[in-house]
């Protein structure tokens, strides 16, 4: 007999959660979205909660969970390094102690579960563009590890409850996505520039610049989410999700004074320690595994809706 998919979305109420749980509203689905909305936000989500089939709780994933779903999309964790640095602590127990409740909860209830990986597996890469198979350079006691190293031991604990228990896992390694509802103050780059060059602000470049990154907007990289859950059993991944067009820093600012118009001059910082100083996906295994999928929304396209949002987000609250 026909039923709703019941799916489970944690981190929900973030910017990338918030934006899935839409999309599978949209496809018919029962959507629950848990939250501690430590970077989350209602406001996200808040055109949601009239809607008959979507529903929130606030919880932290590492605490238990019992609930009977069908697919499982673990997000919840924070993702920029002013956040995930706040409490490094918490940052490891949500990518660790989250991911076993949410496989204990896949395993009882035969749930497919999906979990947001990221290139920074990869580390300050030595492999240009980055495949699944590079095993990456990490420095497990830096700064950034509570993050990188918390994701790579939920990967560890995806494949072992895949091998020992016959889990229906899907990994994703997400490469830098941005667009509407980025956290205003998380400090990632393309939020930092806009707001400063929408503020007519110092434009804050860390390093010279000369170092890269490969930025997704949102609907692709949620696409791709989609896509990937959708597989069979035998697809697992680690798949790298992303859009391979690589910029310097430096481009991205001036991109970003271009499309504002604003006066904004660009001054330069210390780089953080362990900052990548090149990233780039390589999306073959994506594109020959999900019918063709790769990323349509061109840098120009997306950061001019980020543009636009922030703009918005500005006028109302300052
Ligand atoms: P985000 O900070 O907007 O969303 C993360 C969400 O998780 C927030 O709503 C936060 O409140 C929630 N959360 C954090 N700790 C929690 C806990 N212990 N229990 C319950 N909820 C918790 O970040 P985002 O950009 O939407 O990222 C979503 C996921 O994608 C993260 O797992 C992140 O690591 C991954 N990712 C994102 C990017 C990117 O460029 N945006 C790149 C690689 C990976
Ligand atoms: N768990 C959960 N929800 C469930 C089932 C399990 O949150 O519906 C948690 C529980 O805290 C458990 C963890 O997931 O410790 C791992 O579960 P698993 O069955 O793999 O191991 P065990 O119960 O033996 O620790
Ligand atoms: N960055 C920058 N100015 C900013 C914020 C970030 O130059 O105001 C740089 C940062 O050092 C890094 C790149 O931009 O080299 C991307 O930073 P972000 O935090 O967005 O993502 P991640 O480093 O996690 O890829």
């Amino acid at each position: 007999m026909w039923r709703r998919k019941r799916v489970l979305v944690t981190g929900g109420a973030g910017f990338l959660g918030s934006h899935l749980c839409e999309r599978l509203l949209e496809e018919g689905n029962d959507v629950l979205c848990v939250d501690n909305f430590f970077t989350g936000t209602k406001d996200n989500i808040v055109h949601l909660l009239d809607k008959p089939h979507f529903e929130l709780m606030r919880h932290d994933v590492t605490f238990p969970l019992y609930l009977e779903v069908d697919e499982i999309y673990n997000l919840a964790c924070p993702a920029s390094p002013i956040h995930y640095q706040h409490d490094p602590v918490q940052t490891t127990k949500t990518s660790v102690h989250g991911a076993i409740n949410m496989l204990g909860l896949a395993k009882r209830v035969g749930a497919k579960i999906f979990q947001a990986s990221t290139s920074e597996v990869y580390g300050d890469p030595e492999v240009h563009p980055q495949t699944e198979d590079y095993r990456g350079n990490v420095n497990p006691i830096g700064p950034r590890a509570c993050y990188d190293e918390g994701k790579r031991c939920a990967e560890t604990l995806f494949f072992d409850y895949h091998r020992q228990h016959g889990l229906d896992i899907k990994v994703a390694r997400i490469f830098n996505t941005y667009g509407p509802r980025m956290h205003p103050q998380d400090g990632r780059v393309v939020s930092n520039f806009i707001i400063q060059a929408l503020h007519g602000e110092d434009i804050t470049i860390y390093g010279d610049g000369q170092q890269t990154r490969s930025f997704c907007f949102y609907t692709d990289l949620i696409e791709g989410f989609v896509r990937l859950m959708a597989t069979d059993k035998t697809v697992t991944g680690p798949m790298n999700l992303g859009n391979p067009y690589e910029i310097t820093i430096r481009e991205l600012a001036e991109r970003v004074i271009e499309m504002t118009g604003s006066k904004s001059k660009l001054i330069f910082k210390d780089l953080p320690a362990d900052d990548p100083l090149q990233r780039k996906p390589d999306i073959t295994f994506a594109r020959n595994t999900l019918d063709g999928w790769e990323p349509t929304v061109s840098l120009e396209d997306g950061l001019g809706s980020t543009i636009e949002y922030f703009r918005n987000l500005i006028a109302k609250h300052g």
